[in-house]
């Protein structure tokens, strides 16, 4: 049993606010530090991304703090990826072939209130607003925060601090400026940024496109796609680049240059997007980054979990997924015998560590699998070959998106090269014409290529 039941956690985010209430249930006495105003009194965007995509991980994690029925009225299942072609066709790709595996999509907002709820309804959890967190003492357990509202600064001292202030973690950045371990710490970004844009309900607060799917406009150097949000909006983002190509966020300054990208490249969208011109002006322009580093954690004092840890940009729609399995995975060492934080900690990175490299490295591919890759004849073939193995043969194949996505038995690290291996052989064994197009997918066909694909990935 570890004595200090004291904890300091800086960020009531998505992860913060989980972490609160999971801690809190345990019995721990837990204090929360929030930069920002309390998203549910001030009308204030909960940041970043307005609506993000929920899948089996995350869903762990609620279970684990024990309010899926609270959840599920603010999710919308999303059953496949519509994909639409310059042309205005749309052809509906699934993400599964098993029927009860699906995303949905949920906003932020509403997720990071209930967590913040939950968590305040506890009695030995506390929650604080509007204090900054400006460094970090780590050897003393000690936090220097700003106050906004009395624009007082003050230390709070805890027995454990847990950095969940995301990719720009306060903590993080003591870590390495004070330089008293060995901090190892890569930011990577993209040349490609994003920005949020939107389709409005219909006039009877209907969807103006299909509801239950994400939609992906992708154009192979820049993408465009749509969340449903549950008024019959939906939340668009386009990801392009900087500075790279034709049109490119520097150079689209002007009313007219916007709405000529739009009408070259995503023509149906801009039919439901007459709000366009005001949304593209007013919205900021993000950049998308991959925050890789450790150790995470200093002795028994302090430990980053989340996107502080480990922010990866957003195309395999995980970050969050796997800051909630961030709480899943460190609940599970709370229940061995460790006696100290420090040993827990220890423990816990060594496992973690390979799985949020992983979903970090599998995130950047599958930018390049959205914006180009699911138009291609040879991607289409694999995921249709995909879709009939695991309709037929549920139990016996996954694909890497399934693996990923709705298999949080296994860590992140286990389904990429599962689902890499798996992703070689049959596009091998399409370019090497073993497997035939068009596909036969009849029942004994299909048998023998799952048998023949099985055998190539284990090769
Ligand atoms: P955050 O959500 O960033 O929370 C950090 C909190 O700490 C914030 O409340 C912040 O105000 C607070 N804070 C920051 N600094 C301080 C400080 N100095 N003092 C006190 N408090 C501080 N993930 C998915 O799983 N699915 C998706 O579909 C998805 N889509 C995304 C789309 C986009 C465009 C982006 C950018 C990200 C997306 N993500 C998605 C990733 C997801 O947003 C993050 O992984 C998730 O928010 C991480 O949660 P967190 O609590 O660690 O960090």
């Amino acid at each position: 049993m570890i004595k200090e039941k004291n904890i300091q956690i800086i960020g009531a985010g998505l992860c913060g606010s989980l972490l609160a209430l999971r801690l809190g249930q345990r019995g721990y006495n837990v204090t929360v530090f929030e930069k920002r105003p309390d998203l549910r009194k001030v009308d204030i965007s909960a940041g970043r991304s307005i609506n993000l995509a929920l899948s089996d991980r995350g869903f762990a994690a609620i279970d684990l703090v024990g309010i899926q029925d609270k959840v599920q009225p603010f999710c919308i299942p999303m059953n496949g990826r519509m994909l639409h072609d310059t042309e205005g066709n749309t052809v509906l790709a699934p993400y599964s072939g098993r029927e009860h595996e699906y995303i949905n999509s949920i906003s932020r907002g509403d997720l990071n209130s209930l967590l913040l709820d939950e968590a305040e309804a506890l009695p030995n959890v506390t929650l604080h607003f509007n204090y900054d967190c400006r460094s970090v003492d780590f050897e003393n357990a000690t936090s220097h925060f700003y106050n906004y509202e009395t624009k007082k600064e003050s230390s709070q001292s805890a027995d454990v601090i847990f950095g969940t202030d995301g990719a720009g973690s306060a903590l993080r950045k003591n870590y390495y400026l004070e330089n008293k371990f060995l901090f190892s710490f890569s930011q990577d970004y993209l040349t490609h940024g994003y920005k949020e844009l939107s389709i409005l309900p219909a006039e009877n607060n209907g969807y103006k496109a299909y509801k239950n799917a994400l939609h992906i406009w992708g154009r192979g150097d820049f993408m465009l796609i749509a969340l449903p949000n549950l008024d019959g909006s939906f939340t668009v983002t386009l990801f392009l680049s900087y500075a790279e190509g034709d049109y490119n966020f520097n150079n689209l300054t002007t009313k007219e240059r916007v709405l000529e990208f739009f009408e070259k490249y995503f023509k149906d969208a801009l039919e439901l997007m007459p709000n366009l011109i005001d949304d593209f002006f007013e919205n900021p322009t993000a950049p998308l980054g991959t925050v890789k580093c450790s150790p995470w954690h200093y002795k028994g004092k302090t430990i980053l979990l989340g996107d502080a840890a480990h922010a990866i940009v957003p195309f395999y729609g995980q970050g969050m997924n796997a800051s909630f399995e961030d709480v899943v995975e460190f609940d599970k060492f709370l229940d061995l015998d460790f006696t100290t934080w420090e040993r827990v900690f220890e423990a816990f990175e060594k496992s973690r560590k390979q799985d949020t490299d992983a979903i970090a490295d599998l995130a950047i591919d599958n930018f390049h699998e959205m914006k180009g890759h699911v138009n291609h004849t040879d991607f289409r073939e694999k995921r249709s070959l995909e879709m009939a193995f695991e309709k037929q043969f549920p139990n016996d194949y996954s694909s890497k998106y399934s693996l990923v996505t709705f298999n949080e038995k296994i860590g992140y690290r286990e389904a990429m090269l599962r689902g890499r291996a798996q992703d070689k052989a049959i596009l091998n064994m399409l370019a090497d014409k073993v497997i035939k197009t068009p596909l036969d997918l009849s029942p004994d066909t299909l048998k023998q290529t799952l048998q023949n694909v099985q055998k190539e990935t284990n090769n």
